[in-house]
């Protein structure tokens, strides 16, 4: 029996890729660590590469690896393998380097078959050139760690917004066909889950590749009430159109919980990210959300510190998300990477700056937060029992159970009694 160590860094598609590769390693012969600095034969990091802090992240895993066993196998997959194959093939700690081009077909047998390197392998093509990729990503049983279940039905980006990497790390945009979502969902439901959440590297552009959209998928899902949750990963405000939040308002699986990546709330810094709408489309599809649904989470990505964000700039951004319908924000500061266009962009803003403008966002958005949630004291809530203490509701609240009878993954109506820091109590 060999014992395998495995972490993920960065998105739901990510984590949904490494359960593939869970589902597939016979019980009989692998074994999973609960922790991965516990000693391993081998040692597989899926990588991401949106900021540097994530390469660096990846790097220290590495090395780790290494320390915890030298004799083990390392090999390392996703984003940062597939862009960065060649800074990776210079580490010596490395056997195998698997990029995303690779990893459905190789990264299976790489793990059952592969042997100590002198120095990396590399399994990769230029995945951002494949102009006929096809969704490759099988379906998965059950998803690690999990009670929620995470399911791919969309990879790749064919846009190309000025800070981002994701595409040339995902190639272009494909997508798994509806009776074939249809039936994986069908699969977790069998085995229990109660929940799923739609994801993919551009969600909104799901199906355009094969005659399809995101609209119809969510139809024949809902009108087949398939499971009892259906939730979105985050939409590109781009895509968003009122029919699809009228879809969702109406469901009675589709959760009531939004997120649609913002980026900045200034005309001009979109403008130079490259985005394709204006601050107005965001705020007038926020409300109308808002409008069909008054307990709905939305939640949005910020940047802060893209090149020539100044003062106003950023006023602007803060202004519109203080006024918005908005129930939390993720803040990223700018982080540079290569291959992309604002990596030569003038005017990059001072890492302090970009310290001082997230901080002050973060604090806005806890704020939000919690009012959202004070909404809910005395009230029930429908809430996915997650473990012993913990559970996600409908509308994304994270609730904190006190005195917890219930079964996990069971759906089960909750009374708020009050908040407590970014919980709402049980
Ligand atoms: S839409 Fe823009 S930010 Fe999103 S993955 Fe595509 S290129 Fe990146």
């Amino acid at each position: 029996m060999k014992k395998i160590s495995v972490v993920t860094l960065g998105c739901k598609v990510n984590q949904y890729d490494t359960a593939v590769l869970l589902n597939q390693l016979p019980k009989s012969k692998y074994t999973k660590n609960k922790h991965f600095d516990e000693k391993a034969d081998i040692y597989v990091i899926d990588t991401c590469t949106v900021t540097h802090k994530a390469d660096s992240e990846a790097r220290n895993y590495i090395y780790r690896a290494k320390r915890n066993n030298p004799e083990a196998l390392v090999v390392v997959t996703g984003c940062y393998a597939q862009v960065s194959a060649e800074e990776l093939s210079g580490l010596k700690e490395v056997d195998y380097i698997v990029g995303n081009s690779h990893k459905s077909m190789s990264l299976l047998r790489v793990i059952r078959e592969g042997e100590k390197q002198k120095e990396p392998t590399v399994f990769i093509s230029d995945i951002f050139k494949e102009k006929k990729k096809k969704f490759d990503t099988p379906h998965i049983d059950y998803f690690p760690d999990r009670t929620r279940a995470f399911l791919k039905v969309q990879d790749g980006c064919n846009y190309a917004c000025t800070f981002c990497i994701i595409p040339r790390a995902r190639g272009r945009s494909r997508s798994l066909d509806i009776e074939e979502i249809k039936s994986r969902i069908i699969r977790l439901r069998d085995n229990g889950y109660k929940e799923v959440v739609l994801t993919g590297i551009h969600l909104a552009s799901y199906g355009k590749d094969i005659g399809t959209d995101l609209y119809k998928l969510l139809l024949e899902l809902d009108k087949e009430n398939i499971i009892n949750r259906i939730r979105l990963s985050s939409l590109d405000p781009a895509d968003l159109k009122n029919d699809l939040i009228d879809l969702c308002a109406d469901s009675e699986i589709i959760c009531p919980s939004f997120h649609i990546a913002l980026q900045s709330g200034d005309k001009d810094i979109l403008k130079l990210m490259r985005r394709r709408y204006l601050p107005e489309k965001f705020v007038s599809s926020t409300n109308y959300i808002r409008k069909k649904m008054p307990d709905a989470s939305i939640g949005t990505d910020i940047m802060v510190g893209f090149p020539n964000e100044n003062e106003e700039n950023f006023k602007n951004s803060y202004n519109l998300l203080k006024e918005s319908e908005l129930t939390y924000f993720h803040v990223f500061p700018y982080s540079k990477r290569r291959y992309t266009q604002a990596e030569s962009m003038n005017n990059q803003v001072d890492s302090k700056v970009k310290k001082e403008r997230s901080k002050t966002l973060r604090q806005l958005s806890s704020l939000k937060k919690i009012n959202f949630y004070t909404k809910f004291i005395g009230k029930n809530i429908n809430t996915l029992i997650e473990n012993k203490s913990r559970g996600t509701s409908s509308n994304y609240i994270n609730v904190k159970i006190e005195d917890n009878i219930y079964q996990t993954g069971d759906i089960v109506k909750l009374k708020i009694k009050r908040i407590d820091g970014e919980y709402a109590v049980a």
